[in-house]
């Protein structure tokens, strides 16, 4: 029997490995943050363990369906054209709403970043030259070779061949805490509730994007409408029990990164092939065929991660992408092919809408479009609507040429953003201003200290390592003791 105290609140666990001699350092979850706080802590601890809840062959969380990560660098070779100074990431980072709880992570993140792309290069990680795309990332982001499965393969080789531990089918349902230290986790492990100690845990289990039910607190019934892009396993069940054990909650609650995806996307874990980026090349209806939002308000990456939160606050959670023939070539299409008609009326009779209304508001859209010649994707071309409301202030081409194309959207539900509140050292910070000695958070835990709203693409990795980095090495310091 351990007890499990905080505040005064004891539970009790029937434990199957009462004596087992503590592990230095307990890192919880299988994706990058784990895996990165892992290696890190073993560099300086002798036991280290990873327990992640995924079966070995879908291990990987949300980082196994990632291509790049982003970070300040004086030129990577072949790999990325030309430089990213620290000081335009922070400027990228805060126009995106990134810093506005905690400006001092934020510089901090920045800061590391610089020493990513060599860390990674020397635990394995092989690169590969910039993917030609919508989002436009050969400056600012790096491609490992294989995509975030070979990354994680990668990883998990490392640590194994360190000497790190890794358990499969293992999920943490809860921390000991005893004042502010933690004494270990408990974890179901084939069907048996264990209480493994440890002088220091990581936790890095990701969002809670996952648990319908819990975004239902913040989304209500829309929430039902949502399609989660990654793992089913991000349920936020260690996130809950800390946070309903007093740790100091950060970020929005409603806040996550979400985006645009194929509505008849699988509802977990269709990954980047359901993503959709159409929306700049065409207008965008909801259900009643009407338009909502400027779709060419700046460059896609700097938008894209807003489309799932506006589809999501449409009526049905849903809307609809259409654009000419002109544009088909314009971007990467999802797995699904697009509805095709050589009638918008017709067009919107597939897509399920009033073929009148979406009649109505395409020759309006075409009426105001802008100048044709002006048209350039690669700039922000000032091919502008004119006394159209909302405005499309760029790539506003008309939808003239059949056969016109549509895709049906979803709000897809990348990752949340509220989380545990940290400190540099990524110590778990407690709603009674004291840090835990010795319990760490990294990842999309705790993202929530440095973003609040929007995003930038390649930065859930950064935060990861980053933060992974320096929880692991501060983990491990507790074993040293
Ligand atoms: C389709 C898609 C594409 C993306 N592309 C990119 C990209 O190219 N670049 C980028 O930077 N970001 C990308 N992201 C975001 C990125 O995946 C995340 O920000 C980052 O990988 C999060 O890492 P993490 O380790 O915090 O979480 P995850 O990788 O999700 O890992 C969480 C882990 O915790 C485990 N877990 C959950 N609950 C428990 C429990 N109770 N007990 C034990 N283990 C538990 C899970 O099984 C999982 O292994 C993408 C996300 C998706 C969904």
């Amino acid at each position: 029997m351990f007890g499990n105290t905080w505040n005064g609140i004891i539970r009790s666990v029937s434990t199957v490995d009462a004596s087992n001699q503590p592990y230095d350092v307990i890192v919880v979850g299988g994706g990058n943050a784990a895996l990165v706080a892992a290696i890190s802590a073993r560099h300086h601890a002798e036991r280290v363990l990873v327990l992640e809840r995924a079966p070995e062959w879908i291990r990987g969380g949300n980082s196994r369906h990632t291509r790049d990560i982003r970070a300040s660098h004086d030129g990577c070779g072949i790999y990325t054209d030309g430089i990213y100074p620290e000081a335009e990431l922070l400027d990228d980072l805060v126009r995106v709403g990134g810093g506005r709880d905690n400006l001092d992570l934020a510089k901090l993140v920045v800061r590391e970043s610089r020493t990513l792309f060599p860390w990674m290069t020397d635990h394995g990680v092989r690169w590969q030259q910039p993917l030609q795309g919508t989002l436009n990332l050969n400056r600012t982001n790096l491609f490992f070779l294989g995509g975030g499965k070979a990354l994680m393969n990668t990883y998990y080789q490392t640590a194994q061949r360190m000497g790190v531990e890794v358990r499969y089918d293992a999920c943490v349902s809860d921390l000991l805490l005893a004042e502010n230290r933690t004494e270990g986790v408990i974890a179901e492990i084939g069907g048996q509730t264990v209480t493994l100690r440890s002088r220091a845990v990581v936790v890095a289990s990701g969002g809670f994007e996952a648990n319908i039910g819990w975004l239902k607190e913040y989304w209500g019934e829309a929430a039902d409408n949502f399609v989660i892009r990654g793992t089913p396993y991000n349920d936020g069940r260690v996130l809950r029990s800390l946070l309903d054990a007093g740790a100091q909650p950060v970020g929005d609650p409603q806040g996550f990164h979400a985006v645009a995806v194929d509505g008849r996307a699988p509802q977990f874990d269709g990954g980047i092939v359901t993503r959709l980026d159409s929306v700049p090349f065409g207008i965008a209806l909801n259900q009643q065929g009407e338009r909502f939002y400027d779709e060419g308000e700046d460059f896609w990456p700097k938008r894209y991660a807003i489309w799932g939160g506006m589809i999501a606050r449409q009526p049905g959670q849903i809307a609809y992408s259409i654009f000419d023939a002109r544009m088909l070539d314009r971007f990467m299409t999802s797995l699904y092919r697009p509805f095709q008609a050589d009638t918008i009326p017709g067009l919107a009779t597939a897509l399920g809408l009033d073929p009148e209304r979406v009649l109505a508001t395409v020759q309006t859209y075409n009426a105001h479009a802008g100048l044709e010649s002006a048209f350039d994707p690669a700039v922000l071309d000032g091919c502008a609507t004119t006394d159209l409301t909302p405005p499309k202030s760029h790539w506003a081409m008309p939808i003239l040429e059949p056969p016109f194309y549509g895709y049906p959207l979803r709000p897809g539900i990348t990752f949340t953003y509220r989380g545990l509140a940290v400190d540099e050292l990524t110590r778990v910070q407690m709603v009674n201003g004291r840090p835990m000695e010795n319990l760490y958070a990294a990842g999309e835990i705790m993202a929530g200290n440095v973003l609040s709203s929007g995003y930038l693409a390649g930065f859930g990795l950064t935060l990861g390592t980053v933060f992974g980095r320096i929880a692991g090495t501060e983990a491990a310091k507790h074993g040293r003791d």
